[in-house]
């Protein structure tokens, strides 16, 4: 692909950077991208090429502005850090060459389209100036959150495409979800989840944000109670599985099409587990699982039995629980399967307990209430 524009200007686009110059008082620049794309993008500016860095067989070039090229070339480190963690996470990126831009713009933004990843950043003298309104998209003040969102759509939304677009939640979700990885922190999702869960189910996509004219809605379903609720497949199915069944399915679906049906299948596949009922409630429905507990403890011979009993509502089916009990001595951790019918647990404790904690590893997008 060549592409021309006047002098001082240079075009980023896709794929390798094979050949730029001058001809004819034009500046031009010709890109090769040997993978299909859903599209070509070009964006066009002063940009100058600073640098290429390469591992393994992902080569990533970057692009700055003249107001842009030191945040580009930290971008540049921070871009091959997300990319080698994400390439663990999903196996290889689906494009050998990317092209890193970073224009400057009111409002931090990205745009990920084939080989390529815009970064529009705040100019310095705007940050800590105007407040950014909170968001259940982009976490602006999480270093490195919005790259590595931006970077996973090479994966998710590039590599696999949406097979419409009520299933988005496959590239926004899966997104979301490798951002909040990258970052360790995923409980303001659940705030956000919790909030708008009742508009509408992750399923019906872009459709979400025109219900009562907020986009916010749709970001806060798609994106982050999407977001969660692959993070509790991943406990559902087991990590390990987990992550051996989606790089795999990606691969499968390489540079095609996929729909929640597909996803659901690979991962029953690969865990012998019957999904279904989980998509049922937290694809295409809108409840979401409330846990309503209590406990008693009693002596055991010089050691203390707590007794906890849980009944949840809303619970599509087993699930990974953890329960854990604070003494003065210590912390006491235990994951236990939480049947849809709920179940009593026991916890040993050397000492009494001063307090116990059921979800405290925010494992399960639930709200948890004691009873009494
Ligand atoms: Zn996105």
């Amino acid at each position: 692909m060549r592409f021309e524009a006047p002098a001082g200007y240079l075009v980023v686009s896709g794929g390798e950077l094979v050949r730029q110059g001058m001809e004819g008082g034009r500046s031009f620049a010709e890109y090769r991208q040997d993978e299909p794309g859903k599209y070509v993008a070009a964006a066009v500016g002063r940009f100058a090429d600073l640098g290429l860095r390469q591992e393994g067989r992902l080569a990533v070039r970057a692009f700055g502005l003249p107001r842009t090229r030191e945040q580009t070339q930290s971008l540049l480190l921070s871009t091959e850090k997300v990319m080698a963690f994400l390439t663990d996470l999903f196996g290889p990126c689906p494009y050998s060459f990317m092209n890193l831009a970073v224009l400057e713009g009111r409002t931090p933004g990205g745009h990920s389209p084939p080989g390529m990843i815009l970064i529009q950043q705040r100019p310095p003298l705007l940050i800590g100036r105007t407040a950014l309104r909170d968001d259940p998209a982009s976490f602006y003040d999480v270093p490195g959150f919005f790259l590595a969102h931006e970077l996973a759509h090479q994966w998710w939304g590039q590599g696999v495409a949406p097979q419409n677009y009520r299933e988005r939640w496959l590239a926004e979700a899966w997104a979301q979800y490798a951002a909040a990885l990258w970052v360790r922190k995923l409980d303001r999702f659940a705030i956000w989840a919790w909030r708008h869960t009742d508009a509408g189910p992750v399923n019906l996509g872009h459709r979400l944000g025109h219900l009562r004219g907020d986009p916010q809605i749709y970001r806060a379903i798609v994106y982050d109670k999407g977001a969660y609720v692959v993070h509790m497949l991943r406990a559902i199915v087991g990590e390990e599985t987990f992550d051996r069944a989606i790089p795999a399915f990606l691969a499968e679906h390489r540079f095609s099409k996929a729909g929640t049906d597909d996803l659901r299948e690979a991962l029953e596949a690969a865990s012998g587990k019957a999904l279904q009922p989980y998509f049922t409630s937290w694809i295409y429905g809108t409840a979401l699982p409330v846990l309503r507990y209590t406990s008693k403890t009693e002596a055991a011979g010089s050691a203390y039995r707590t007794v906890v009993d849980v009944r949840p509502r809303n619970l599509p089916g087993p699930v990974p629980l953890q329960i854990a009990v604070t003494t003065e001595g210590g912390r006491e951790e235990q994951t236990v399967t939480l049947a849809a019918e709920g179940g009593h647990f026991t916890v040993t404790t050397p000492r009494p307990p001063r307090k116990l904690e059921i979800n405290g590893d925010r494992a399960l997008l639930a709200r948890v209430e004691r009873g009494r």
